[in-house]
């Protein structure tokens, strides 16, 4: 069966005064029904601008985006997926206070969005609001409806955007650092309530993450993503206790551990220069083990039943071929 939502060599290219910023490479990935999908990587590293590629919502130009975006295996060009949008594919951005609109009621926007994905009286409507308001765990729905965004803590305008997210039953959420505003434990309540609705009602996400710790606990697969290029996938348990690309074992070694164990390590240097990229890996000039083979894109190689990683490291043959690492790197 072919995946709900399916991305084939999605390539974003930024023209700019310095000239070509090539900065997604070829990015595939997938979501299955029902599934939860991190797609992890530091700031910069293309997430965002994945995300918006995805969704038809980078403006062209300065955006040249190229690759292919399949829902239930049908490609999508820019009206279809203009009207999936928050009916079958739906959005929660990471600030909530600049996801809702200042001059209108919680309620106005609600029931907005409600007559955007189905035909229901007005009644049905203001009866699917309260009750959705339940579901995300708000106090006195009532009260909410009436309340303008200010009105609101930034906690409860966090499920509020959950609610619109959710109200119209959609089969893919796709989320950018949903709570990243909110202090950590707040964050953290947020998160948990999405993941039990989501899989309450065998909703797929994507989510949109700098944040291990919050991929560990929503998602069940997670794609790691560096400067532009997917350079992992696994399920989530396996990349955390087995990281195989020398990214996100880095990645992993700079997160400080609860028990106080070792001293968390950072990766030496910086994401590449979007206008002029390394020819291949786009990890080479941080990788301890880079070899003369890296000077050629790795493809995705499988390293597990359903764990790839694109390095070269796991591929015998080139290794034996390119010799000994050249001493790129720390
Ligand atoms: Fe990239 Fe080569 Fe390092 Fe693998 S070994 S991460 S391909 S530079």
């Amino acid at each position: 069966m072919a995946p709900l939502l399916e991305v084939r060599g999605l390539r974003v290219t930024f023209s700019g005064y310095r000239g070509e910023s090539r900065v997604l490479a070829g990015v595939d990935l997938e979501v299955g029904a029902g599934e939860q999908v991190g797609l992890v990587g530091e700031t910069g590293c293309g997430k965002s601008v994945a995300m918006k590629a995805i969704l038809g919502l980078l403006p062209s130009p300065p955006a040249r985006v190229e690759g292919e975006v399949r829902f239930r295996g049908r490609a999508l060009g820019p009206e279809e997926l203009r009207a999936l949008r928050g009916r079958e594919i739906t959005m929660i951005f990471q600030d909530p206070m600049t996801s809702l609109n200042p001059v209108f009621t919680i309620g106005q926007q609600l029931h907005d969005v409600i007559l955007r994905g189905r035909k229901v009286p007005p009644r049905a409507a203001a009866a699917r609001a309260r009750a959705i308001l339940r579901e995300v765990r708000l106090p006195d729905p009532d009260r909410v409806l009436r309340a303008y965004p200010f009105q609101l803590s930034g906690g409860m305008r966090q499920r509020v955007l959950i609610a619109m997210a959710l109200v119209n039953e959609p089969d893919l959420v796709i989320a950018d650092e949903p709570g990243t505003a909110l202090d950590v434990t707040i964050q953290a309540q947020i998160l948990l309530l999405l993941r039990d609705l989501v899989e309450r009602q065998g909703i797929s996400v994507l989510l949109i993450s700098h944040n291990l710790g919050v991929v560990r606990q929503v998602t069940r697969r997670v794609c790691v993503m560096y400067a532009g290029t997917i350079v992992e996938v696994a399920p989530t348990a396996a990349l955390f206790r087995t990281p195989r690309h020398p990214y996100t074992q880095g990645l992993l070694a700079a997160v400080p551990k609860l028990t106080g164990e070792g001293v968390p390590a950072g990766i030496e240097g910086m994401i590449p220069d979007y206008v002029a990229p390394p020819p291949g890996c786009r990890f080479a000039p941080r990788c301890p083990y880079a070899m003369a083979v890296c000077d050629t894109p790795p493809p995705a190689i499988p390293v597990g039943p359903t764990h790839q990683a694109a390095c070269w490291l796991y591929s015998s043959e080139a290794v034996l071929a390119s010799g000994q690492a050249h001493g790129h790197g720390r």
